[in-house]
């Protein structure tokens, strides 16, 4: 069996776990390994105020506490996304106000927010699935015209440039604040793990109290004050050095990674490009993921069915959340046609490093034989 997904594993993760575990180094957060890390995403990427966290989830979480959101104030997400996306405002007892896919991709569908807003709007989280970009240049002059946040839930595009800017800046750079995953389901990993990028310098210090259980403790470790102290609300988000260890070692190798999942991506393409009944994927990416949409989850299951029968998983993704329990149980019920068309009908191939590229043209030659027989 062709498993949907093999987690990458570094050359240096065993080196730098050992170099950690010799030492006499603190193991909690804010070590070596943690500042390594930062400074290769702030010299790599450009990531500016780099805060690593133990998920996407968590950076999500502390990004919606920056923004000091409150019951009643209203965020505008996709439907067609993860539950943490959700859940981090919820927790804050925002109104969430759901807006549709586009109709060729997952992405949001920029062009419906004007739509959306009202005087409650705080913010607008977009999410670049796959590691594609949505479009910024649009999404920031909106934010600068109605006064509202912008968040990227950057979860799956580590190493992935935006698509629609010029200089083809790294996702990461442009919104207000951007969380990214380090989940071994991700690009690179470190088991469980995550980044907030702050852009926006007004969040910079009240981040640092946060993230350190809502004391000033970052001051007193400069020697800026003579004791630490409660100042603020706050959790504890930071990441232990043996998760930063793998991390750097992951870190280290982006572009090997982003180049292989990009070739994989690009002969997937040069199969399925043509299939327009099956949108696919309009850019690599970061070579994230490839995907087909099917009309209909009926035929989508039975393509499933037949490609297991060959030895190869595939996976579906979101369910809406519009259209989930806890959805309903909000008492939404937008119309979202395009959520629903990905969410019934989106299904991913295999994609990763460690496959092997007879092992993709298996997959491809199998998906090609596989489609014959579910589109009669
Ligand atoms: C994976 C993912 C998350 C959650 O990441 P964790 O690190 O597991 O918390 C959130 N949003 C999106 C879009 C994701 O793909």
């Amino acid at each position: 069996m062709i498993p949907f997904h093999i987690p990458y594993r570094a050359t240096r993760e065993f080196e730098y776990l050992q170099e950690l575990i010799a030492s006499s180094n603190q193991r909690s957060g804010n070590g070596n390994f943690y500042s390594r890390c930062q400074q290769l995403v702030q010299e790599v990427f450009q990531f500016k105020n780099p805060i690593f966290t133990n998920s996407c989830t968590d950076a999500l979480e502390l990004a919606v506490l920056l923004l000091d959101i409150k019951p009643g104030d209203e965020v505008i997400l996709p439907s067609y996304t993860f539950v943490s996306t959700a859940n981090a405002f919820l927790l804050r007892g925002a109104r969430l106000v759901f807006c549709d896919s586009q109709t060729d991709e997952p992405n949001i569908d920029i062009t419906l927010i004007p739509k959306l807003l009202t005087e409650k709007t705080k913010a607008v989280v977009v999410v670049h699935y796959g590691g594609r970009s949505c479009d910024m240049e649009l999404l920031m002059q909106l934010s600068k015209q109605y006064g509202f946040a912008v968040v990227e839930d950057a979860a799956q595009c580590i190493g992935a440039k935006y698509t629609n800017i010029p200089t083809s800046d790294f996702i990461g750079t442009r919104a207000n604040l951007s969380a990214f995953s380090f989940h071994d389901t991700k690009n690179l990993h470190c088991g469980e793990g995550g980044l907030l990028v702050i852009n926006d310098e007004k969040f910079v210090n009240r981040a640092e109290i946060i993230k350190d259980k809502g004391t000033n403790r970052g001051q007193f470790n400069r020697g800026e004050i003579d004791k630490y102290t409660w100042v603020d609300i706050g959790s504890s988000y930071l990441p232990g050095e043996y998760n930063m260890a793998v991390l750097l070692a992951q870190l280290q190798e982006w572009e090997i990674v982003t180049r292989a999942r990009q070739k994989i991506w690009t002969i997937y393409h040069a199969v399925f490009g043509s299939f327009s009944d099956f949108l696919p994927p309009l850019s690599a990416g970061n070579g994230h993921n490839y995907y087909l949409t099917f009309k209909s989850t009926i035929q989508r299951n039975d393509f499933a069915k037949r490609m297991h029968s060959k030895g190869i998983q595939t996976a579906f993704h979101y369910q809406p959340l519009h259209a989930s329990n806890m959805g309903k149980s909000l008492g939404m019920q937008p119309h979202l046609p395009h959520a629903d068309k990905f969410g019934n009908g989106l299904l991913r191939f295999p994609l990763y490093p460690d496959l092997s590229e007879s092992q993709v043209h298996y997959i491809a030659e199998s998906a090609l034989n596989c489609l014959n027989q579910v589109s009669t």
